[in-house]
C-alpha cells in the first residue's frame, strides 16, 4: 500500500480539515474560514447542534446560537461541510443525541456525514479503551493508568448513553485514529473502512494531528507538503480552529503563509466526506481484517507513545 489513488481532474493530491468546533467564537473563527474560502479551499466544520446544561470544561458556540448558526449555513451555501461533534459539550444521554441528530438534519438539510467524539462525552462511540483491541486495549489502558476502561457508552446495547443505532442509521464516517504524518492516506490507506468489531459505526476514517496552531503548522510545513504532492497523497487534518489560528482578528501569520503556499498547488481541496465519499467509490470500503486492525492500532498506539496524538 503507497497510498497513491488517482485524484479528480487531473489533480496530485487532496487536503482537508476536520476542524474540532472545541472553544469556537465568532471572533476567533471567522477570520481564519475567510482566508480558506478566498483560497479556494473547502473544509468540514463541526457543530454541536445543541446547548448544554451548566458550564461546560470545554465550552464553544452551538447551532442555537442565531449569528454563529447564520455563519454556519453561510459556510455550507459556499461549499465547506458541516460535521458533527456530537450533541453538545457536555455527556448527552440518548434522548438528547435524538433531538440533537434531528435538529442537525432541519437546519443543514441532511444527516451528518463526518464525525468526530467530543473529549469527555461520555455517550462517545467506541472511545477510550474501546477504541483499540486485546493487548493493544491493555497497553492504552496502561499508558491512561485505567482511567478510561469503561468510560464511553455510546456502543453500549441497553445503557442510558447508547445510541450506537442512531449512529449506524445516520452518520457516514466517524473518525478514530490519528497519526503524526501529513499524509493520512499513507499511514491508513484503507480508510474509509468498517471494523466487524465495531458494527454502530459504518465507516471510520483516520486523520492527521495538528490540535492546535502550533502543531499544525508543524505538520503542514513547506517539507511536508511538497512530500505529500510527491507522494500524491491524502491529508485530513484534525485541529480545532480557535485554537491560536487567528488573534484579534488577524491570522496567525505562519498559518496563513503555509495555507497560501499549499493552495498555489495542484491539489484536491474538498471537505472530508467528499474526500471520503471519492475514496470509498475509488477503493470500495474495505472490511478490515484483524490483522490490519492491528497494524492501526499499534501505529496509533506508538506515535501515541512518542508525541501523544489525540
Ligand atoms: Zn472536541
Amino acid at each position: 500500500m503507497t497510498g497513491k489513488v488517482g485524484w479528480p481532474g487531473g489533480r496530485d493530491f487532496a487536503f482537508t480539515i476536520f476542524d474540532d468546533t472545541d472553544l469556537t467564537t465568532l471572533e476567533k473563527v471567522v477570520p481564519v474560514y475567510a482566508l480558506l474560502d478566498d483560497l479556494g479551499l473547502r473544509t468540514t466544520k463541526s457543530v454541536w447542534p445543541i446547548k448544554g446544561p451548566g458550564t461546560p470544561r470545554i465550552p464553544g458556540l452551538t447551532s442555537e446560537d442565531p449569528e454563529y448558526l447564520k455563519w454556519t449555513l453561510d459556510l455550507q451555501q459556499r461549499g465547506f461541510e458541516i460535521g458533527y461533534h456530537g450533541a453538545t459539550y457536555v455527556t448527552a444521554a440518548r434522548d438528547v443525541v435524538i433531538k440533537a441528530i434531528e435538529q442537525f438534519r432541519v437546519l443543514y438539510g441532511h444527516y451528518p456525514m463526518s464525525m468526530a467524539n467530543h473529549s469527555g462525552c461520555r455517550e462517545s462511540i467506541y472511545w477510550g479503551a474501546d477504541r483499540v483491541t486485546g493487548m493493544h486495549r491493555l497497553a492504552y489502558n496502561v499508558l491512561t493508568r485505567f482511567a478510561k476502561t469503561d468510560m464511553f457508552r455510546g456502543h453500549k446495547a441497553g445503557d442510558p448513553l447508547f445510541w450506537g443505532d442512531i449512529c449506524e442509521a445516520k452518520v457516514r464516517y466517524v473518525r478514530n485514529f490519528t497519526y503524526t504524518d501529513i499524509n493520512t492516506l499513507a499511514a491508513c490507506p484503507l480508510m474509509p473502512y468498517h471494523d466487524p468489531d465495531r458494527p454502530y459505526v459504518r465507516a471510520w476514517f483516520a486523520a492527521s494531528e495538528g490540535a492546535d496552531v502550533t502543531a499544525f503548522n508543524r505538520c503542514v510545513s513547506e517539507a511536508n507538503q511538497d512530500r505529500l504532492e510527491a507522494e500524491g497523497g491524502a491529508c485530513i487534518m484534525y485541529t480545532h480552529l480557535a485554537s491560536g489560528f487567528s488573534v484579534g482578528g488577524v491570522v496567525d501569520g505562519r498559518f496563513e503563509a503555509l495555507m497560501r503556499r499549499l493552495a498555489a498547488k495542484n491539489g484536491w481541496f474538498v471537505p472530508v466526506a467528499t474526500l471520503l465519499d471519492y475514496l470509498a467509490v475509488n477503493q470500495g470500503t474495505t472490511v478490515i481484517t484483524a490483522r490490519q486492525r492491528r497494524g492501526l492500532e499499534r501505529r496509533w498506539l506508538w506515535a501515541k507513545l512518542m508525541v501523544g496524538p489525540t
